[in-house]
């Protein structure tokens, strides 16, 4: 006869809830697995259900309760908890939420160190979303996403988010995709842009980490130079990953405060001071409607932006552990402040400045960044 029992797939932790705490999590009928995340805490999840809840050993099951599938019971002396899932005693499967998340991870990515750690997103687009997952794969365990849009149709065919969060803050759809891959991460949001913001916010979450990243990632040069700026008053480590028109190539930038250099100001001449004319055409995201049209007809567009971004995402790695002396860094150190990388060097899709690149893929590691005349930022670091 075919095995019909349930496995319930329980965190470790759930014996510390107390009785009668009611627990969340998620139910797949066709395989018989229940998910269980945990109590009250998990209920913000997305498409999480109520299951059932933790009863006293001495009370009766309560079979009769249509509304509880799921009866947790603290069992003998030993105190572990039994499972029934609708009125059928079920298999339990423990899981520690803190170390087999990321147990795969450990070793390699510094886990214990980077859960302490958080990462200001400046931009929850295409580059941003993808930024903030990949990171919380990697372990880090505290986000300010701050991104003052929604989330539109047109933002499908390249951002981390899907169908079901159209007409949401992008801030709020990121954070609960955040939560999807470690339920334990702090997520605050700011549906505001970041020049709007009270830094004072930002100073805030950058109290509560042993290292805070600023990652740069918004639609215009002008909106990274602040984030440059707020990095450069917090001394935190800055990073900015923007792409190129039709994300043909897309550049990356880094400064930290441990030794003195050029900040982004600097490194774009004419933004120390006031963006001139000559600094934006480098970088030109699809912000406007025609753009947004060429767009969707321009195939891996997706795949062209993660390129970079993921290059990217192993430096802010690096930032994040710089200080750690078991980390071993991956990019920095090999790559120059200002990194430019290919996705093709087609002319018919990055125009004559495609040029510019031997081959595609080409990742540059010798272009070096001058100090600007006077830059605030710089003065700041001295
Ligand atoms: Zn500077």
């Amino acid at each position: 006869m075919a095995d019909v029992t349930t496995t319930v797939i329980v965190p470790v932790e759930l014996g510390d809830l107390p009785d009668g705490s009611a627990l969340y999590g998620y139910a797949h009928p066709d395989t018989r697995r229940v998910l269980v995340v945990g109590g009250e805490e998990a209920a913000q999840q997305p498409g999480i259900r109520l299951l059932g809840r933790l009863e006293p050993s001495d009370e009766d099951r309560s079979d009769g309760d249509p509304g509880v599938e799921l009866v947790a019971r603290r069992g003998g002396t030993s105190g572990d908890l039994d499972f029934w899932w609708q009125g059928l005693p079920c298999r339990a499967e423990p899981y520690a939420l803190s170390s087999d998340l990321f147990s795969r991870n450990s070793g390699l990515l510094e886990t214990a160190a980077l859960q302490k750690s958080g990462v200001i997103i400046c931009g929850c687009g295409s580059v941003g979303s993808l930024a903030a997952l990949e990171l919380a794969r990697s372990g880090v365990g505290r986000f300010l996403l701050i991104d003052p849009d929604l989330l539109a149709i047109e933002n499908l065919c390249r951002h981390q988010c899907g169908l079901a969060d159209v007409g949401r803050r992008k801030v709020l759809a990121v954070a609960d995709r955040i939560r999807q891959i470690n339920p334990k991460a702090q997520v605050f949001t700011e549906h505001l842009a970041l020049e709007q913001l009270d830094p004072a916010v930002v100073a805030q979450f950058c109290e509560a980490n042993a290292d805070t990243l600023m990652l740069a990632c918004a639609d215009s040069r002008r909106a990274d130079r602040h984030a440059s700026r707020l990095a450069a008053v917090l001394s935190l480590p800055f990073l900015a990953i923007g792409l190129w028109e039709r994300a043909f190539a897309g550049e990356i930038f880094y400064s930290h405060p441990g030794e003195p250099m050029p900040c982004y100001g600097c490194a774009f001449e004419g933004l120390a001071g006031e963006l001139t004319a000559k600094a934006e055409p480098g970088r030109r995201f699809y912000s406007n409607e025609t753009e947004l049209e060429k767009l969707h007809f321009q195939p891996g567009i997706a795949i062209d932006i993660a390129y970079v971004t993921e290059i990217g995402l192993k430096l802010a790695l690096d930032l994040l552990n710089r200080n750690n002396p078991a980390h071993v860094p991956r990019l920095l150190g090999q790559l120059s402040q200002y990194t430019l990388v290919c996705n093709s060097n087609d002319t018919q899709l990055g125009g004559e400045r495609a040029e510019i690149f031997s081959h595609p893929l080409q990742v540059t590691t010798s272009i070096q960044v001058g100090y600007g005349k006077g830059c605030p930022p710089c003065r700041l670091q001295q």
